[in-house]
């Protein structure tokens, strides 16, 4: 058990914020990351035990893994009593995915884990890293009552801390790069970090941590869109050890009512194929009961991925496929809020 002074655990995986200009070439490489304090000297002004776990090598973040998650989840988990919060440096572009997997992975946490990154280099000079890393340094160490105030897996860029299973990238350019298109910000900063408390999931305190390590990647994705072809359709239905297919759907959970289509489907979850529809839109929930399009997928045996999105859908099948041979038991779970990703 740690006493005293509030201790970080920075686990930097990679992506744009980890990169320096390279004095000499000019070009952008990662830093060793022993050498946060620095490259962000403002850090040392909190006071804190700041320490680093580099993944070795870095990554860009379109190169992450299940494998990844999985040693993220131990190193936090290894660590688990000696730090009050972990702030994990990654990548932009699949940020989103990996702390959906991770609130799914972490089951009872009571302390912050918080996700950021940038989309400038810390080593540029309009670089919005630093904001991004100073605030959440903020944010992990916040108490209230004793009781870590964010004790979630949360993405923080920008201006806003995000409960990181409800968002997804949207934006390639601003500095304002995630969406949480169904659920409120959990804080805000301005001059001040203001906290959504009423937005925060606070889990029982006696509950340990358990940690997950089985994920199952046998996933597919279908973006519906006009025109697809059945053949293209049969085939990735029909793939070979396919357990889940999460079909991305039309406005309120629509898609076309071909037959072949909707035979299709049905064929599929006789197999025993999970099928989860989740909406393309990033605001508003599938309600496959509204028209008839979407009504026929259920009755093909299609369940609802509800306001989940669809990081949020993929990561969370790879942990109960992981968890569960019983496809009863994992379409219940999914239709249900596990980590706050589902509107109740
Ligand atoms: N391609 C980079 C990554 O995701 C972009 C970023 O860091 O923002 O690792």
């Amino acid at each position: 058990m740690k006493t005293g002074k509030t201790s970080l655990l920075f686990l930097y995986t990679g992506g744009t914020i980890g990169m320096v200009q390279d004095p000499v070439t000019g070009v952008l490489k990662p830093f060793g990351f022993d050498n946060i304090l620095g490259e962000v000297p403002e850090l040392k002004k909190f006071g804190y035990n700041l320490s680093s776990y580099a993944f070795d090598p870095p990554i860009d973040s379109s190169d992450m893994t299940p494998g990844v998650w999985i040693k993220m989840a131990e190193v936090i988990e290894s660590n688990y009593d000696r730090f009050d919060g972990f702030i994990v440096l990654h990548g932009t572009d699949t940020m989103s995915y990996s702390a959906s997997a991770l609130s799914f992975m972490l089951e009872n946490l009571q302390k912050p884990v918080i996700f950021t990154g940038s989309q400038l280099p810390l080593g540029s000079l309009r670089t919005d890293g630093k904001e991004n890393l100073i605030s959440s340094v903020e944010i992990a160490a916040a108490v209230k009552n004793d009781r870590p105030v964010i004790p979630e897996v949360g993405i923080f860029f920008e201006n806003r801390l995000y409960r990181g299973n409800r968002t997804s990238k949207y934006n390639v350019e601003d500095f304002n790069a995630f969406i949480s298109g169904n659920y409120p910000p959990l804080a805000e900063s301005g001059v001040h970090i203001r906290y959504n408390y009423s937005a925060v999931r606070y889990p029982d305190k006696d509950l340990s941590l358990v940690v997950h390590k089985n994920l199952d990647t046998r996933i597919a994705i279908l973006k519906l869109f006009p025109g697809m072809n059945q053949q293209v359709v049969e085939a990735l239905a029909g793939a070979q050890g396919l357990r889940a297919l999460v079909l991305e759907t039309f406005g309120a959970g629509n898609a076309p009512g071909d037959p072949w289509f909707i035979r299709c489907m049905k064929e599929a979850v006789e197999r025993g194929i999970v099928a989860v529809n989740i909406t393309q839109c990033r605001i508003g929930s599938v309600s496959m009961g509204t028209y008839e399009t979407g009504r026929r997928l259920a009755d093909a045996g299609v369940i609802t991925g509800l306001d989940m999105t669809l990081e949020a859908a993929v990561t969370k099948l790879m942990f109960l496929l992981g968890m569960h041979t019983d496809k009863k038991k994992i379409e219940a779970q999914m239709q249900k809020s596990l980590r706050g990703e589902i509107t109740d």
